[in-house]
């Protein structure tokens, strides 16, 4: 079925079944055992992030509507699976404890990443080390010790697009990780494109509206198994509420994905023609919500006038937000870093959300009229 009936109906498949219209939310901790002397065997299996399709046990196991929006969610991407964690930070670390645990502990990155996923590789703070690459030179990155390969796609902040094919290919067996929280699956699914990990910020386009925070993961179920057992012993687990609502969002996501982006490649046009604008960056092929823009003068004085647009961190709610990387999302590089990931002080990433265009242009033109150049 197309996707937009698959967004309404995944993971919803045994509801009329149940009596149900509308997902439950299961917000318990622990499980009555129906069977205490089969619990030990059922534990071992649940222990391996295998399913045995029985009852619940604790919470940290798994939690029955997180389960919907895992469902959903692969079905989406087109994956086998999908695990669900309590940020997006949360299941990048359960992929980079994964590679580790495999006794792989060496990473290739390919820049720019988002500001905490690039701080993340960088301090090794979960005992990875990193080899920042190019699209073009990932088999002169790749060592008997790489267990990772990630690249995101459009890019933060930047938008810049990578085939995501021709990298799988070069990636050989090194798994690639593709973070495709921009594109989303409407746009894109990096697993048709070769990807064995598609990740995402769920806080931003899955959720939608603001009021999530969560991560995850979708991969084939061997994957799928580690990062379950990863997720059990180090309780990065996703709130059964955040569930609930992940699946909901999911449910309009193509519409809100489409709409929104159609917003931004026209704001897109009109920011490339505007005098307050030094440089735009769209990604032309996948599109999207997300615009770009370089001004020759001080960026904060742009972030000063707008009305409409809400200065913040973020993106991928039904409202627009605007903010400047160096200052924010990236602040936490530093700055000869981010230069070679071509983020410039005087870039302001843009996040278009569902209001009328015109309503966003009018705001944007007078918020760049009235800056005059520093120069
Ligand atoms: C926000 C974001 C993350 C981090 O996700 P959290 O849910 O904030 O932990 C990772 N990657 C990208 C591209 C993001 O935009």
């Amino acid at each position: 079925m197309n996707l937009n009936t698959r967004a309404v109906h995944a993971g919803r498949a045994d509801l009329a079944g149940l009596g149900l219209h509308v997902a439950p939310i299961d917000l318990s901790t622990t499980y009555p055992n129906l069977d205490t002397r089969g619990e030990a065997a059922r534990l071992e299996i649940l222990g391996t992030g295998a399913s045995d399709g029985g009852p619940p046990i604790y919470g940290r196991l798994g939690n029955p509507t997180v389960a919907r929006f895992e469902t959903a969610l692969a079905d989406l991407e087109g994956c086998e699976a999908a695990v669900a964690f309590a940020s997006g930070m949360a299941a990048l670390s359960a992929c980079l404890l994964a590679a580790a645990a495999r006794g792989k502990p060496h990473i290739a990155g390919i820049r720019p990443l988002y500001g905490t996923t690039d701080h993340l590789l960088e301090s090794g703070l979960l005992g990875t080390s990193i080899t920042w690459t190019t699209p073009d030179k990932i088999e002169t990155a790749l060592r008997n010790d790489t267990g990772l390969v990630i690249v995101e796609s459009p890019a933060n902040p930047t938008l810049e697009e990578h085939d995501i094919r021709a990298i799988a290919d070069a990636c050989g067996d090194v798994p690639l990780l593709v973070d495709n929280t921009f594109a989303t699956p409407i746009l894109q699914r990096p697993a048709e494109l070769g990807a064995s990990m598609v990740m995402h910020s769920a806080t931003k386009f899955l959720g939608g509206h603001g009021d999530v925070v969560g991560g995850v993961i979708a991969c084939d179920e061997q994957t799928a198994r580690t990062l379950r057992q990863i997720r059990f012993a180090t309780g990065g687990i996703l709130h059964p509420l955040a569930g609930y609502l992940l699946l909901r969002g999911l449910s309009t996501l193509p519409i809100r994905v489409k709409t929104a982006s159609q917003t931004a490649k026209t704001l897109a046009g009109r920011l490339a023609a505007h005098p307050g604008v030094s440089a735009v960056f769209y990604p032309q092929r996948t599109g999207g919500a997300l615009v770009s823009i370089e001004v020759p003068g001080d960026p904060h004085d742009v972030l000063d006038r707008v009305r409409l647009f809400t200065p913040a961190v973020s993106l991928g709610g039904v409202d627009s937000l605007i903010q400047i990387p160096a200052a924010l999302t990236h602040h936490i590089m530093d700055a000869g870093q981010r230069a070679d990931a071509g983020i410039s002080d005087r870039l302001i990433r843009i996040a278009v959300g569902l209001e009328d265009v015109e309503d966003l242009w009018a705001d944007l033109d007078q918020a760049l009229t009235n800056v005059h150049p520093t120069e």
